[in-house]
């Protein structure tokens, strides 16, 4: 098994704050990075040894990324599977473009678990507003349309409560190939993270407690408060799946709680924004996990130091302006992180805030509070 040694290059397609994190713990570690991304001010482009102009799907600047670095490796699903297979022929590409394959389209994704037998949502495909109507009376109301290809954070989704909202759903998805799920009434919702090595290792970390607004991220709590028999089962699940793709780096399995019951929502072979507290409250982040396992380096202790709360800053805090930071720069658990991006747009991710408390439930409200406190800068500095 080939194993890196420092100065080697980690070439990663994605220029987002998952790449950034990526390229601090590389670099921390003696690696060198170089980021494929549109623009150079894009987070992980900014802090890189060195930046390829490209968009995610540009052959040829994933050509050259492949013939300038060790190994390759993804911030997001989203990079055309066929692009990391020519590249594999130059160097290794970690998750592999089968990985990436099966994750990419929901409806593949979905026949996957089934193959594996992994528990989910009752799902099926659609393909056309007629099949849509029919298929609603065969999931019942309420129910979800996904969009197959490139949907994430709730993008590309629509939830349907009457036949009236059909239509509408549809338009949504941008009248595309979707499936349709049923509206699972969870009682919480958590991801198993985990990371594999090459040759077949697993680490877990703490199985996370997540809560969403509008069908976005707002929360992570760790660890989740899962009685030991279904968070045994929730690890189980997610291994299970990790070994039947045979997956090389990080993996969030993201899950649906209902009763006692577990019920596989998605699969994200990267880094997590549900693992961002690793990046602070356990031994190894979920950043450096990654680059140890695409790199074939022993993969790291995953205890966690703290119990922990992460929430994400969203581009609405900047409405007036540039916030002041200063509530939360003054509190010693809080940790603050701004992924220096330029345009802070509603609903964009800017940023988080790491809470370490014993009480996660205080942490959250702390954390919450801390928000709302937030008022412009004055712009102290000349
Ligand atoms: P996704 O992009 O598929 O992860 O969906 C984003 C969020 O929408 C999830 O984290 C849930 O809060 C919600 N959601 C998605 N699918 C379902 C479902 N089948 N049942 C209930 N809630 C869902």
């Amino acid at each position: 098994m080939s194993t890196h040694p420092p100065g080697a290059t980690i070439g990663i397609i994605g220029g987002g704050q998952l790449a950034q994190m990526m390229v601090m713990e590389a670099k921390r570690m003696g690696y060198r990075a170089c980021v494929l991304a549109p623009r150079a001010d894009e987070p992980a482009a900014q802090i890189a040894d060195r930046w390829i102009c490209g968009a995610l799907d540009d052959a040829e600047a994933v050509e050259r990324l492949a013939k300038s670095v060790d190994v390759i490796t993804v911030d997001s699903e989203h990079v055309p599977a066929s692009l990391l297979a020519d590249a594999e022929l130059v160097c290794p590409v970690r998750p592999s473009p089968h990985v990436l394959r099966t994750i990419q389209d929901r409806g593949v994704q979905r026949r996957f678990l089934e193959a594996i037998e992994a528990p989910q949502p009752h799902c099926v495909t659609v393909d056309s507003l007629d099949g849509l109507r029919e298929q609603v009376q065969v999931v019942g109301l309420p129910c979800v349309l996904k969009s197959r290809q490139a949907g994430y954070d709730g993008k590309g989704q629509a939830v349907i409560r009457t036949d009236d909202e059909v239509e509408p759903a549809w338009r949504a998805v941008g009248c595309s190939p979707s499936m349709l799920e049923e509206l699972v009434p969870f009682d919480a919702e958590i991801s198993v993270l985990l990371a594999r090595a090459p040759g077949g290792e697993m680490k877990f970390y703490p199985v996370a407690h997540n809560v969403h607004r509008h069908h976005v991220l707002h929360a992570t709590m760790a660890p989740a408060p899962l009685p030991e028999s279904v968070e045994d089962e929730a690890i189980c699940i997610a291994s299970s799946i990790a070994t039947a793709l045979e997956h090389v780096g990080m993996m969030a399995v993201e899950m649906f709680l209902v009763g006692s019951e577990l019920l596989v929502n998605e699969i994200a072979p990267r880094p997590h924004n549900s693992g961002h507290y690793t990046f602070g409250a356990c031994v190894t982040s979920q950043f450096e996990q990654h680059v140890r396992a695409v790199l074939g380096l022993p993969l790291g202790d995953t205890s966690l130091s703290s119990p922990a709360v992460m929430l994400n800053l969203f581009g609405d805090l900047w409405r007036d302006g540039d916030p002041d930071w200063t509530p939360i720069l003054t509190q010693r658990e809080a940790r603050l992180h701004l992924y220096g991006k330029t345009e802070p747009r509603p609903g964009r991710k800017m940023g988080h805030v790491l809470l370490l408390d014993e009480d996660l439930h205080r942490a959250l409200r702390n954390g919450e509070a801390l928000l709302d406190t937030l008022t412009p800068s004055e712009h102290l500095v000349a």
